[in-house]
């Protein structure tokens, strides 16, 4: 009888393991700067359907961070796509100096192709729309995909360029950002069919617009633990003409997607995907990377301590609250949804040192000749190397590497010597943490090596990065012309929440939930869930979240 009940419990588990189906459609949700601290200093505010719903039903890695130094758009998207690091895939940074053309070098930029825009737009808006993943590197999960079936469907969508184009990866059908002067566009590099959707939804964008006359403060934020006083509102970025405080006015396209209301077009716009191109719907599992901008775009004015923060992430959850219902609703378990972040976000500076006057916390301008950091390094640089007045050698800065010139310098400096004496000219400024010769990089990690340079390893490519490559201390941020910002090897900018939700996936125990775990991990775990093998060296399989199938 024992025997008997075995044997039965045998063929119900070999049963139900064939039935576990891999999903028809994985979506990949990217917000553009999202720290994980949102999602616990917001807690109170949050409904029970969104974030919380798939912390509840999935798996939420709570330590997730990014390894490496590079945290900007362009190295996270590319990461979350394809699994690798930005030394993995090129991506080191959203732009670099190229050497090979004397010009700076934009990561998703592709001169060869043309956009697909409407016959009336500009050529301004033309030629800054000529993109493709040219520069990446590695192939991605939906490259993966499509090797092993060529009727699987891959698509991307985004306000941002750069993260619809390499989160899609090289073999994507399609791409899709948002241009507010022409709307949603992509470029003939795509093989896509969707033309006849870009038109018909950009024609929408006016009504759109009216839409949002203002955007006001939702009054579930209230209740967020914020201390954003009236007093703070200097430290913060006026652009498009929203202002720096609550009603802002929303008057044109662009400030629209300044505001939460800048996910809705990325949303709305991805349902229209989803139900043209009929994802999901047959034994081709599809992939569609999702990357909600808005929010990096509003962090940037506000800074992650504002009102407008808390209102983006409350909104945030409501808008992927409905998505996941919809999703839901439609696909019952065949779909699996994968939510993280490019990178986090620092403080404002300048409200860090407003709230507490001891704060370490400011602003390294190293941006041109001018520039007081830069001043001091030639300065520095000089005295080192035993010249009689400043070399000027620095003739390019891109965050975060100095990019020397040689012949700046007299014959007699070695280049390791100068490269090595800028390095240490930059840490003598206030704000800089570590600085490294590309040389140093190049050479096998060392036996002891700080975090930073590990970090800065991940982050490096001999042809792409500069001569030296710096790293700021927490609270330090690189001069822009927007108010916060991230960047750097640090918790506020690497920490980024990995959630697995869905088809394939459970309910993590404890200790699945508190393991090391990156957003390098979302390609590798959910190949596995459509059987193929995406991601690069530091991609693990998040294992402990997949249910199993033998
Ligand atoms: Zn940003």
């Amino acid at each position: 009888m024992k025997r008997t009940f075995a044997a039965i419990v045998f063929v119900l588990l070999l049963a139900a393991s064939a039935l576990a189906a891999p999903p028809k459609l994985v979506v990949v949700v990217s917000i553009d700067q999202f720290p994980t601290d949102y999602l616990t200093r917001y807690d109170n505010v949050l409904g029970d359907d969104g974030f919380k719903r798939l912390e509840r039903e999935g798996t939420w890695f709570v330590n997730s961070a990014y390894p490496y130094a590079t945290t900007f758009t362009g190295p996270g998207h590319a990461s979350i796509g394809t699994g690798h690091t930005p030394s993995e895939s090129g991506i080191i940074g959203n732009n670099w100096y190229d050497r090979a053309t004397h010009a700076r070098m934009y990561c998703a930029s592709d001169p060869r192709v043309d956009p697909l825009l409407p016959p009336s737009a500009d050529a301004k808006v033309r030629d800054a729309n000529r993109m493709s993943p040219l520069n990446l590197d590695a192939a991605g999960l939906g490259d993966r995909l499509q090797e092993r079936d060529r009727a699987s469907k891959v698509y991307s969508v985004s306000l941002k360029d750069r993260a619809a184009i390499l989160m899609g990866g090289r073999k994507a059908w399609g791409a899709f950002w948002f241009d507010p002067r022409a709307g949603f566009t992509t470029t003939t590099y795509y093989r896509h069919r969707l033309d006849a959707l870009l038109a018909e939804f950009n024609k929408t964008l006016p009504t759109r617009l009216k839409a949002h006359p203002s955007w006001t403060l939702d009054p579930r934020t209230r209740g967020a633990r914020v201390t954003d006083p009236e007093s703070l509102r200097d430290a913060k970025t006026d652009r498009y003409g929203l202002g720096t405080s609550f009603d802002h006015p929303i008057t044109s396209m662009e400030a629209l997607t300044y505001t939460p209301f800048g996910n809705e077009l990325v949303l709305d716009f991805a349902r229209q995907v989803i139900k043209r191109e009929s994802l999901g719907a047959d034994a081709h599992p599809d992939i569609l990377f999702v990357s909600l901008s808005s929010n990096d775009y509003l962090g940037h004015l506000f800074g992650p301590d504002s009102w407008e923060a808390a209102d983006a992430v409350v909104r945030t959850d409501r808008q992927l609250a409905a998505f996941v219902r919809e999703l839901q609703a439609k696909f019952g378990a065949n779909v699996t949804l994968a939510l993280t972040a490019d990178h986090g976000v620092q403080p404002i500076p300048a409200i860090a040192k407003a709230k507490d006057p001891a704060a370490q916390a400011g602003i390294v301008d190293f941006n041109n000749a001018q520039s007081p950091g830069r001043i001091e390094v030639e300065k520095a640089a000089a005295q080192t190397l035993g010249l009689s007045a400043p070399a000027a050698a620095i003739f390019w800065f891109e965050e975060p590497a100095f990019y020397l010139d040689f012949a700046k310098l007299p014959a007699n400096v070695d280049p390791e010597v100068a490269k090595r004496a800028y390095r240490d000219a930059a840490l003598t400024i206030e704000g800089v943490s570590d600085a490294f010769t590309n040389s140093e990089l190049m050479l096998p990690e060392g036996a002891s090596e700080s975090r930073h340079k590990k970090a800065m390893r991940l982050s490096f490519r001999a042809d792409r990065s500069g001569d030296v490559m710096i790293t700021l201390k927490p609270g330090y941020i690189w001069k822009s012309s927007i108010a916060a910002t991230h960047g750097q090897p640090v918790p506020d900018d690497q920490r980024v929440p990995v959630i697995l939700w869905g088809n394939g996936i459970v309910h993590g125990d404890e200790p699945c939930r508190t393991r090391e775990a990156s957003p390098l991990d979302v390609a590798r775990t959910l190949g596995k869930l459509i059987g193929v093998d995406a991601g690069g060296a530091h991609s693990n399989d998040l294992n402990c979240a997949r249910k199993m199938i033998r």
